[in-house]
């Protein structure tokens, strides 16, 4: 199946290089965005210091700063020795209570402009998947298509679905597309916990997963492109509604 650091381009973008004279805030942002989307498990291993500065193309100093940083917020744990180094710890999911508080905040018209956005972005990556994804990567993401059904509780589930959005957008082979999703998850991310709170929804989720990997297995962008806007929008659509429940009649 090949080694963790090759088996994946989504993988490699957590590490992909940042504009020159990029400042720690900026790399301990992109690090730590990867590692609450679950880019990154937890317990593995960055790579070491030097390695990681030069495959991000900032200084090792730069990066230093960045990891005190992590360290700090508690998302990596650096331990000594012949097996030491840094260490990803993933963090405990925000409580629902916290979540709903923020989607009461959005207006429906900042949920719509976002869904728009990323309707935009995942039915442009599931044309590309189609068109240029290797097989060995359309076959593995198929396989993955049904995990936010099938993974345990719903930070899992709803890490399992950012996981398959910047995948797809992955094997699109679009670094922008890519960077596009990972924004978008990393913003929105949270507000998804609240559908995988519904099993219907995950249920939905999956299924939907599974049709638009049918649809880039049978290297069919013309189909893969709308299943996926509609599936987001779906997504979008159910976040309105809740928006609306909360602002309405829920407790304040
Ligand atoms: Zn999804």
């Amino acid at each position: 199946v090949g080694s963790r650091a090759t088996s994946n381009r989504a993988t490699l973008i957590p590490f992909a290089p940042l504009a020159e004279g990029t400042r720690s805030d900026a790399v301990a942002r992109r690090l730590s965005d990867a590692i609450k989307l679950g880019l990154i498990g937890d317990g593995d291993p960055l790579p070491a210091e030097a390695e990681l500065a030069a495959q991000l193309g900032v200084a090792t100093v730069t990066l230093r700063e960045a990891l005190k940083a992590l360290r700090r917020d508690g998302l990596i744990e650096t331990r000594r020795g012949r097996a030491g180094g840094s260490f990803v710890r993933s963090p405990p999911a925000t409580s629902l209570q916290r979540v709903r508080a923020r989607l009461r905040e959005l207006s429906a018209d900042e949920l719509r402009d976002l869904g728009d956005y990323r309707a935009a972005v995942s039915g442009a990556s599931a044309g590309l998947a189609a068109e240029r994804g290797s097989p060995f990567e359309v076959s593995q993401l198929a396989d993955q298509a049904g995990d936010v059904a099938d993974v345990p509780g719903i930070a899992g589930s709803r890490r399992a679905d950012s996981r398959f959005h910047i995948r797809l957008a992955a094997i699109g082979h679009s670094i922008r597309l890519t960077r596009a999703e990972i924004a978008i998850q990393a913003e929105i991310g949270e507000l998804l916990l609240l559908l995988h709170d519904d099993g219907a929804e995950r249920g939905r989720a999956a299924t939907e997963h599974e049709a638009i990997m049918a649809a880039v297995s049978a290297r069919d962008g013309e189909r893969a492109r709308p299943l996926a806007e509609a599936h987001v929008a779906a997504d979008s659509a159910r976040l309105i509604e809740l928006h609306i429940e909360l602002a309405g009649g829920g407790p304040r």
